[in-house]
């Protein structure tokens, strides 16, 4: 069957359903379709409700730092249903020499043994390391060893790298994963005097976190997606997944799983990098090298349920990261049932715990029972913790997180050139511009604007 529309949006995850709802207010609902190829729209962003526990696939949160987010959710008139990470959750911890450690801001933590005594005194000359002189690319670890010395770098920049990306800090990009990074060193000269300049005018930075407090909604994250499709409802088809997208003149045709094709003046495609690949073969020289240049880290995301006698740790706060330096496989545990209370019954905790990672690629071939025994072996003794869980969802990730390797700056404009040679077509999503649920919206609004600049140019 052959359909038509003014816009086509492929992929119903977070972004592509934050694109969909905001075309819709400009183009009108009879001009948007969406297709997602699985039963149920969400991607990663999905909540399950189980025997009182609230499990997420994959996102706990956003940080409220981003008004765009904050502003869907009242579009969307949800904002009652948001849940704020309890205050216990501003402590957290890192694994080290087997035992927790509080992480404590200055002058505390210069007394902490969570670093050498050596590894201290070398944070502390952080303001006097001279800047990078060129722009050549440099990875975050490179970067962090360079500034804060190679102990710091290993114990506090790599854990932080492997609980957001699931990545390699010796990989990955510090331009593309942390550009607010390299921009502290080029504007301050120094991330120290950044960080005091900043806290000074930064009244808004909360006790959670620096860069603001991990919010989600009351039923979990996936409500924020359930609500977008709901409103939706009149343009999204599920298990309809895009094949193949040629273009044809001044517009695209898009062929489908289901045997039929759809006409579309633009098309956002908000699909994973390595699947965008294959569906735009053929539309510019070299964007599926680019799509395909883009690795992602597989990651698997086990919540467990434990009645509360049997831990003995007090789980007063956020949770812990684990370095990929230290005798740990597990990334890291959180203590979801503190950081949002509610999420499991009276008298049970839930954590969830993280494995895998590009440092650990054979994570997510592991089986429930496997993954179990690695909760026994890691966790079990930390939190003090006397019995197999009784509540158990493993949520496994194959391609769960895109890594922005160095050379993605030239990945990016070999895409944003094929963008630029087919007006209309955007690609939006977490492989491009960043992989939090923020970045998602904001790479939304980007296809928006740029979708509209193709079918309504002034
Ligand atoms: C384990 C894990 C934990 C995370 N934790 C956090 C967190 O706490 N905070 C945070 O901000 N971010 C977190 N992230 C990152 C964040 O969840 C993702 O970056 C975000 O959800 C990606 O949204 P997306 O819409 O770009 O992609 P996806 O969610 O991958 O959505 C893409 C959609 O496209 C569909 N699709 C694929 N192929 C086709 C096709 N051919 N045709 C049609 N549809 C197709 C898919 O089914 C899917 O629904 C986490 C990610 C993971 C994996």
């Amino acid at each position: 069957m052959k359909h038509e529309t003014k816009v086509l949006v492929i992929g119903g995850g977070m972004t592509g359903l934050c694109a969909a709802y905001y075309l819709a207010r400009q183009v009108g609902e009879e001009a948007l379709m969406l297709i997602e190829a699985e039963p149920a729209v969400g991607g990663t962003s999905r909540t399950d409700y189980e025997d009182g526990f609230t499990c997420e696939w994959g996102p706990n949160g956003f940080l409220d730092k981003e008004p765009l987010t904050l502003r869907w959710a009242e579009d969307l008139g949800i904002t009652t249903e948001i849940q704020r990470s309890d205050e216990a959750s501003a402590h957290r911890f890192l694994y080290r020499n087997g035992r927790l450690h509080e992480i404590k801001g200055p002058p505390a933590f210069f007394f902490s043994p969570l670093l050498s005594r050596r590894a201290r005194a070398r944070l502390l000359c952080e303001p006097f390391v001279r800047g990078k002189r060129d722009d050549s690319p440099e990875t975050i670890w490179d970067f962090a060893a360079r500034r804060i010395g190679r102990e710091a770098a290993d114990i506090l920049v790599s854990s932080m790298v492997s609980g957001v990306y699931g990545g390699d800090a010796k990989k990955l990009s510090l331009a593309h994963c942390f550009p607010q990074m390299a921009a502290m060193e080029r504007e301050y000269g120094s991330l120290t005097r950044a960080l005091f300049s900043k806290k000074r005018s930064n009244k808004a930075a909360s006790a959670a976190g620096p860069s603001g407090t991990l919010t989600s909604f009351n039923k979990g994250i996936g409500f924020l997606p359930e609500a977008a499709a709901q409103q939706l409802n009149r343009c999204i088809r599920t298990g309809v997944g895009a094949t193949r997208v040629r273009r044809i003149k001044d517009a695209y045709e898009i062929t489908t799983t289901t045997g039929d094709t759809i006409a579309a003046r633009a098309v956002v495609v908000a699909v994973p990098a390595f699947t965008a690949a294959a569906m735009t073969e053929g539309l510019d020289q070299h964007l599926p090298a680019a799509l395909k240049g883009i690795p992602y880290a597989g990651l698997s995301v086990i919540c467990a349920g434990y009645r509360r006698d049997d831990v003995g740790h007090d789980l007063d706060g956020f949770g812990f990261l684990a370095p990929r330096t230290e005798d740990l496989r597990a990334l890291g545990c959180i203590w979801t049932s503190t950081i949002f209370p509610g999420r499991a019954p009276v008298d049970w905790v839930m954590l969830r715990v993280m494995y895998g990672g590009s440092t650990d690629p054979d994570a997510v071939t592991l089986d429930d029972s496997e993954l179990v025994a690695c909760l026994e072996k890691d966790i079990h003794p930390l939190l003090d913790i006397c019995r197999r869980p009784e509540f158990l969802r493993v949520y496994r990730h194959k391609r769960g997180i895109p890594q922005y390797h160095l050379g993605h700056g030239v990945r990016l404009k070999s895409i944003e050139a094929a963008e630029a040679h087919n007006p209309g077509l955007v690609f939006a999503g977490n492989a491009y511009r960043g992989v939090s649920l923020n970045d998602c919206v904001v790479s939304a609004h980007r296809a928006v604007e740029k979708v509209m600049k193709a079918i309504e140019p002034s």
